[in-house]
């Protein structure tokens, strides 16, 4: 039986529970990492750590463990889970108040860590790539909330990406409200054109992927140039490649986008080389 970490105890899966008056389900007050251990090393564990403790920061949560602890912590309940190769959930609430949205009533943030397998599509769809729609959602302003908080309100994404249900497809693209491709519910989105790599800067209101910092580290290194620069949806059904990338998704190309076909429509050689390299690094 899979075991749960909650505040410093192990509980079986059946048994991995938290207060109904936890404002994290409450209120969606909380943040989260996803993080994949890949032949027992976690991958990028600094840079996802460091992300979780500017998330809480952000939405001034005061994290009740170190980095150090979190980190022995996630080290913990992998072993115990004998887990190898997992993906990791970490999610830390503004844990118990009353029924008012008070935050300062919530006395101690819990933290949670859940080691299990994941596999967000299936393999012929890593093979012959993705449709996407765009959505009519906005991604949320991001002096409203912004994108770069992890958090547990993932209404704004979950709406979008039930727009993409509804035309029949398994992901879509956010905008922001500039009409700038932002990014999808829950990846982000890299285009290639004459060889360059484009993906939206962290200004057009994103989640600061790591997978996404990862692929741009990889593409330098290997000679191609990269931009961090406004994509329009012209800028999309033009390129000759698109593809997505994510912790859980890893990277997966896009060969039609509101009805149009990417490049040749089938996933290209860029996005081949990346990925090629991309396992080599994991
Ligand atoms: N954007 C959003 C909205 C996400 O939720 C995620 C993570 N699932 C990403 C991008 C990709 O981030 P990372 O590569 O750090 O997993």
């Amino acid at each position: 039986m899979l075991k749960i970490y909650i505040d410093g105890e192990f509980y079986d899966k059946k048994d991995a529970k938290i207060s109904v008056f936890d404002h994290g389900l409450l209120y969606g007050d909380g943040v989260f990492e996803g993080i994949r251990m890949y032949n027992g090393r976690i991958f990028k564990c600094r840079e996802h750590i460091d992300r979780l403790f500017e998330s809480a920061r952000a939405i001034g949560i005061r994290m009740p463990m170190s980095k150090e602890e979190v980190i022995a912590a996630m080290e913990e309940t992998l072993k115990v889970n004998n887990l190898n190769d997992a993906y990791i959930r970490l999610v830390v609430t503004r844990g118990i108040g009353d029924l008012g949205l008070d935050p300062k009533l919530c006395e101690k943030p819990s933290v949670i860590i859940i080691t299990d397998k994941i596999a967000l599509y299936p393999a012929e769809i890593y093979e012959r790539g993705l449709e996407l729609v765009t959505a009519a959602t906005p991604r949320n302003h991001q002096e409203a909330l912004s994108p770069r908080i992890k958090s547990l309100n993932y209404l704004n994404n979950i709406m979008a990406k039930m727009e993409g249900h509804q035309a029949g497809v398994r992901e879509v693209i956010m905008l922001n409200l500039d009409g700038y491709v932002c990014e999808c519910s829950a990846d982000n989105i890299f285009i290639v054109k004459n060889g360059v790599l484009a993906t939206p800067p962290p200004s057009a209101g994103i989640l600061k992927g790591i997978t996404r910092d990862t692929i741009m580290d990889i593409a330098r290194e290997s000679g191609t140039e990269v931009r961090e620069e406004n994509i329009t949806r012209f800028d999309l059904y033009v390129a000759d490649e698109v593809f997505l990338c994510g912790t859980a998704a890893e990277l997966i190309a896009a060969v039609k986008i509101d009805g149009r076909v990417i490049g040749d429509g089938k996933p290209g050689p860029v996005f081949r080389k990346l990925l090629g390299k991309f396992r080599e690094l994991v």
